[in-house]
């Protein structure tokens, strides 16, 4: 039986694509094959799946949404376990003055955010237009405009490669900036539990409309892009540095300096991997000479490239 097969029979309920481009599951729209995708349809279907691909020694990596990486143009030998909209089952729980939210790692996070914020919660507006899911932004702790995913998890519940589920309280989560025990020890996100305060719901959506009007006017929406490439250096902004090292606009290939903002790497038209990769270490290179400051990627780069 072929390695797509074995899985098939494994998991069960899901999703299984062999020699899947990872530019179709990448907001870049970027990346080589995978040898397989998996969207396991259950939680039980996918730790089986990750049990045998942990006893047959096959190289694993999860994603969610894909809004966070930079995937190699060779791709990736082994599998991609792609925890999206399939396991994105969703509890909003009223309880006096507070709504507890329970949502799978699936869940998309700017709907999520919107969801709650309708309901007149306040505290996940920041996570409105962060096109990622729930589960990458525990693993990332993504945060946005003075919120962050630590100010509103309560616990989560995460399962290891041995297939051990085990719950994190927000102290043993470890989140720090784009951060997290998660990520630092492997773990996969499988649900998370959130407490929300109840508020004005006029001025909490309010505010959603204002954080989404500053993003397009701030943000290449209108392109492929992975957010912000590099993470905020301490006492600068990446951004500031890049424009001011005078790379507004520089290009490699078809990889390109944001001209609306310069933290951004877009893809403006048919970039590889290999030309944001050269860019990235370009932009660091000449931010370093000019400011003594190096920076560090904030997207995850996986897979096998040129
Ligand atoms: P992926 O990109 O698929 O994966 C990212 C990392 O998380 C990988 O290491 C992956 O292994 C891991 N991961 C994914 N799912 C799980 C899981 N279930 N369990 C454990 N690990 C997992 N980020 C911000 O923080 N703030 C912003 O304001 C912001 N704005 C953005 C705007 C745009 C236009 C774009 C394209 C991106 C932006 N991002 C921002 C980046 C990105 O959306 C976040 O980092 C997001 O949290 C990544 O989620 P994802 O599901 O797409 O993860």
């Amino acid at each position: 039986m072929t390695l797509a097969e074995n899985l098939s029979e494994i998991i069960g309920e899901g999703q299984i694509l062999e020699n899947e481009p990872m530019k179709n599951h990448t907001t870049f729209r970027i990346g080589g094959p995978a040898d397989v995708l998996v969207c396991p349809e259950t939680e039980d279907g996918f730790i089986r799946g990750l049990g045998w691909c942990r006893r047959q020694k096959i190289p694993v990596y999860i994603i969610g949404n894909g809004s966070n990486l930079l995937v190699g143009d060779k791709g990736f030998r082994g599998v991609v376990f792609k925890i999206c909209r399939n396991l994105d089952k969703t509890d909003i729980i009223e309880e006096d003055s507070v709504v507890r939210v329970h949502a799978g790692a699936g869940a998309m996070l700017a709907k999520l955010a919107k969801d709650v914020s309708a309901e007149g919660c306040g505290g996940f507006e920041f996570a409105t237009g962060i096109p990622g899911t729930l589960g990458g932004a525990v693993a990332m702790n993504a945060g946005a405009y003075g919120g962050e995913m630590k100010d509103i998890l309560k616990s989560v519940r995460a399962v290891d490669m041995e297939g051990n589920i085990r719950e994190f309280s927000l102290e043993e989560l470890k989140l720090g900036y784009r951060t997290s025990r998660i990520q630092k020890e492997d773990w996969i996100v499988l649900s998370a539990e959130m407490v929300f305060e109840k508020g004005d719901a006029g001025a909490i959506m309010a505010r959603v409309d204002e954080l989404s009007r500053q993003r397009r006017e701030k943000q290449p929406l209108e392109y492929p892009s992975a957010g912000s490439t590099f993470k905020r250096p301490e006492g600068y902004f990446a951004g500031k540095l890049i424009q001011d090292a005078g790379l507004k606009g520089y290009r490699v290939g078809d990889a390109m300096v944001s001209e609306k903002h310069s933290g951004f790497v877009i893809n403006a038209g048919a970039a590889t991997a290999d030309d944001v990769r050269r860019l990235m270490a370009d932009v660091d290179g000449r931010v370093y000479e000019k400011f003594g400051v190096h920076l560090e990627p904030e997207v995850r780069l996986i897979g096998e490239f040129e």
